[in-house]
């Protein structure tokens, strides 16, 4: 029985409406990544900061997962060996499509956390700067996201799948941002077959055994019927 092991990115959320990280007219582009996503920007601006993400909570309430999403919780029910999820994306569309065994390594906005004593609760609708923290009551409430410079989580426990795994399969990411840019390389090393789905190739494209290209609607539902046989 085969382990099927998935990396996720904002690609795999496009076709749902959600603007990826690269989008010329998104929501990323009107701000600057030091801005919004790095914990200094956050000490400099906690008003923008907190008000982007409630900008990004907003947005991914309204929109519903698609059939790329769906596909992969079909393969995790029908498929006879273990299949792991792990996104970058910190929307709610993988458990909403069904995936159940998902990690979510750089968070999700759906997540508060405390920057005094990291006591984790989940996020109101809308966070206002200073909120206070449910166990410690410091204002320090802050929207439960792995910023640029942070540590991703469960790293321990992801190594751990992608060394046993047969298979290796990267959806709509662009391959810039470590540790999941050397994710491929990680499963590849333990001898997994590699597959990366894109509408091009990702700056780490060279180190998958095989290329995928298409919206991943299309691509991955395909995929999921070939590896279960119908
Ligand atoms: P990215 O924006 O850097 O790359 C997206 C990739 O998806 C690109 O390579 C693009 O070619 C591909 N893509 C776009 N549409 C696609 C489609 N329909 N089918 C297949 N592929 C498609 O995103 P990233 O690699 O995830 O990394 C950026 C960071 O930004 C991550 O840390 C992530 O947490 C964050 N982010 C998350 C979301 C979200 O939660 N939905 C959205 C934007 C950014």
């Amino acid at each position: 029985m085969s382990k099927i092991v998935i990396l996720t990115g904002a690609g795999i959320s496009a076709e749902s409406g959600i603007e990826t990280f690269r989008a010329e007219d998104g929501l990323w582009a009107q701000h600057r990544v030091e801005d919004v996503a790095t914990p200094e920007g956050f000490m400099r601006n906690p008003e923008l900061v907190v008000d982007f993400y409630n900008a990004r909570r907003a947005q991914a309430a309204e929109v519903e997962p698609n059939a790329a999403h769906r596909a992969l919780a079909r393969l995790e029910a029908e498929h006879e060996g273990e299949v792991i999820v792990i996104t970058q994306n910190v929307d709610d569309l993988h458990e909403r499509g069904g995936t159940q065994k998902l990690y979510h390594m750089h968070g999700h906005l759906k997540g508060a956390l405390c920057a005094t004593c990291d006591h984790r609760w989940p996020a109101p609708m809308v966070m206002a700067p200073g909120d206070a923290c449910p166990a410690c009551a410091a204002p320090a409430a802050r929207p439960d996201i792995v910023w640029f410079g942070e540590m991703p989580y469960d790293m321990e426990t992801l190594f751990e799948h992608l060394s046993g795994a047969d298979i290796f399969a990267a959806i709509g990411t662009s391959g810039n941002v470590y540790p999941a840019a050397g994710f491929v390389a990680e499963a590849r090393g333990a001898g997994a077959h590699t597959i990366e789905f894109n509408l091009e190739r990702s700056a780490v494209g060279s180190q998958f055994a095989e290329h995928r290209t298409g919206p991943a609607s299309q691509t991955v539902t395909q995929w999921v019927s070939e590896l279960l046989g119908k």
